[in-house]
């Protein structure tokens, strides 16, 4: 057996209630890696075009990273994959704590599913027996319930599991695992939904080989070490107050998007962010945890009586900000209460927030009365009608049914005018982070292949962290002129962009790139037994990105011609405010990065040597 894979995954037919072993070759994993990587080249080659993301005939991928399963520190990640519904692109959607571990612990490097249940299902994987189980008694519980349910029936499982908005096919559901880590984007949860499987259950003892196990302890220790005994800066600060640490930072500095994005730091100042603080939070913690193979713990078990909750988790920084600043809630109790309602239903905290956020602004204008808001009076900051708005979108009740989609479907529906302050790419609502203060996120909130995504490698994010001083990983460098206008930036951002695709296919937390110098290099060879090179991973990541580039094309979206919302890139430019006077050129940041990743920058294609240059010759038919 090769080290840290298996070289199988599991292919289960939900139609036909067929469960089989595929091998993979090497040479994929030397290509592809693990993650989304994998999960990529596996999808583009089995999912016909233009399939319907929620017909039986739809794939949903669930893939540790290459690392994941081993202690290599941060590495505990896994992706869901495949065709998003919400945006009808690629989508993935990656997610921590430990059900990626037990992918490998189950004996595979990923799970591909099609086919629909004629009833509701879930699979279980447990102890090397994989079996489609009856989920009638699951079906309409929420997802601490099931997860409550399913550890009752089978002691000790990790399970990825929908809640009552995935069932219902709301276009926000999200997947989640241990009652609060959420695949959260692209609109998974609907997929399964559509597929009548409720959840996903793991339990396994398959070890993976290590190359080297005592290289492997002794980074891995050395590196914890620093971690843990760090008393100041990113790492203290993500594990007294989790990402809620950025909760006040980004919200005076022009960061955190306020009043529906229209508004500056003005209308949400330091009186109202210092109530929803991440000291705030803080004081309701219960107990720290964290992923798999992580020291840093940003995770957190949360008691807040005032709530009614007496176990409850902590929200993170989009959650707060998305269910803060962005409508105008100083409340932060509300907080809790809507963190909990959305990953007990499946819902993803920045899809609903930027949605609750389009329907106040209707509100604020007339458009929706106190009538068609089912008699709730949604004014800005109302959090308590935010509450009662929260759950008829669970329920897909009233008002409910109309926002269950996200704000595009909504304001497709609702129309008179209102796509205008409709906040979105291609359908995804956007983060919690503004493209005037991290210009490039406009590139890729605007075309990515899974647009409308903060993680999906702004250059300004990762040079936010170690990146900024070449620190990050000590073999990887950013040109010396990345942060002026011109060639070195775009350069920097397919280098960064390179990089990302191949750090999340090995499972790695995007957050590394803030602690400390990372030891990539040296863990992929103590864990896999390869000598790569930063070049190598470069390319491995141009690979991945163009392939989900061409799965999009293929799909028939053209992304070069998406825009973003005015207000959204400063278009009119703010006149007050952190970010006054500034507009994103986020179209010539994409004309500049096509033209460094080989692509035509008139429409986003991979030219043909570039898809020959990354062994994508399979590809070249599809798109020429
Ligand atoms: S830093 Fe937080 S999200 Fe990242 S691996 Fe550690 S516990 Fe998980």
């Amino acid at each position: 057996m090769p080290n840290a894979y298996f070289g199988k995954i599991l292919w289960i037919n939900l139609s036909t209630n067929t469960i089989k072993e595929k091998n993979i070759p090497d040479e994929m994993y030397a290509q592809y890696l693990g993650g989304y990587g994998l999960a990529s080249k596996l999808i583009y080659q089995n999912l016909p075009p233009k399939t319907d993301p929620l017909s039986p005939e739809a794939i949903i991928g669930f893939f540790p990273g290459l690392l994941t399963g081993s202690i290599a520190p941060l590495t505990g990640r896994f992706m869901v994959t495949g065709k998003s519904p919400l945006t009808g692109t690629w989508g993935d959607s990656n997610c921590g704590g430990y059900f990626g571990a037990e992918i490998k612990k189950c004996g595979y490097d990923g799970i591909l599913i099609k086919g629909k249940a004629t009833a509701p299902k879930y699979i279980s994987i447990i102890d090397g027996k994989a079996k489609i189980q009856d989920a009638d008694a699951l079906w309409g519980l929420d997802t601490n319930e099931t997860d409550d349910k399913l550890n009752e029936r089978h002691r000790k499982v990790k399970s990825a599991i929908i809640g009552q908005s995935g069932e219902n096919l709301s276009l926000m559901s999200c997947i989640i695992h241990e009652k609060y880590r959420a695949a959260g984007r692209s609109g998974f949860g609907a997929v399964m939904g559509s597929k009548n499987l409720k959840a996903l259950v793991l339990k396994g003892n398959v070890k993976i080989n290590i190359a080297d196990n005592e290289k492997l302890i002794e980074i891995t220790k050395e590196f914890n070490k620093s971690a843990t005994s760090a008393q100041s800066g990113a790492m203290y600060l993500y594990n007294t107050q989790g990402l809620a640490c950025l909760n006040t930072s980004a919200g005076i500095s022009g960061d955190s998007p306020i009043k529906n994005w229209k508004g500056i730091p003005d209308d949400f100042p330091m009186e109202s962010l210092s109530k929803i603080s991440g000291d705030e939070i803080n004081k309701y913690k219960v107990k720290n945890y964290g992923c798999f193979s992580c020291s840093i713990q940003c995770g957190a078990l949360m008691k807040v009586p005032e709530a009614n909750l007496e176990e409850t988790h902590i929200p993170e920084y989009e959650t707060c900000a998305a269910f803060g600043s962005l409508i105008l809630n100083e409340d932060v109790i509300t907080l809790f209460t809507l963190n909990d309602l959305c990953n007990r239903a499946g819902l993803d905290t920045i899809s609903v927030g930027g949605t609750v956020a389009y329907a106040m602004e209707c509100y604020e204008k007339g458009i929706l009365t106190k009538e068609d808001l089912d008699g709730i009076e949604l004014e800005w900051g109302n959090s308590d009608a935010v509450i009662e708005i929260v759950e008829r979108i669970i329920d897909r009740e009233g008002i409910g049914d109309l926002l269950a989609d996200g704000p595009k479907f909504s304001a497709d529906r609702i129309g008179k005018g209102t796509q205008e302050f409709a906040i979105h790419s291609m359908g995804q609502a956007l983060p919690m982070h503004d493209v005037k203060f991290f210009n490039t996120l406009g590139r890729t909130y605007a075309f990515d292949p899974t647009p409308g995504r903060h993680t999906a490698a702004s250059l300004d994010h990762f040079a936010s962290g170690l990146m900024r001083r070449n620190k990050y990983v000590k073999e990887f460098k950013l040109p010396r002129g990345f942060k002026r206008a011109g060639d070195e930036r775009f350069e920097s951002m397919k280098l960064c962009d390179s990089f990302h695709h191949s750090i999340n296919s090995l499972g790695l937390c995007y957050f590394t790139y803030w602690f400390q110098t990372y030891p990539l290099l040296e863990l992929i060879e103590a864990v896999v037994g390869w000598k790569v090179s930063v070049d190598d991973l470069l390319k491995i990541g141009a690979r991945i990105q163009a392939l989900r580039q061409a799965f999009t094309i293929r799909e028939g979206v053209i992304l070069a011609k998406n825009e973003l919302p005015g207000r959204v890139i400063g278009d009119p430019p703010f006149e007050q405010g952190p970010n006054k006077g500034k507009t994103v050129d986020y179209k010539g940041d994409y004309k500049g990065y096509c033209e460094k990743m080989g692509w035509n920058p008139e429409n986003g294609y991979p030219l043909k040597e570039t898809l020959n240059r990354l062994d994508l010759d399979f590809v070249v038919d599809d798109l020429y």
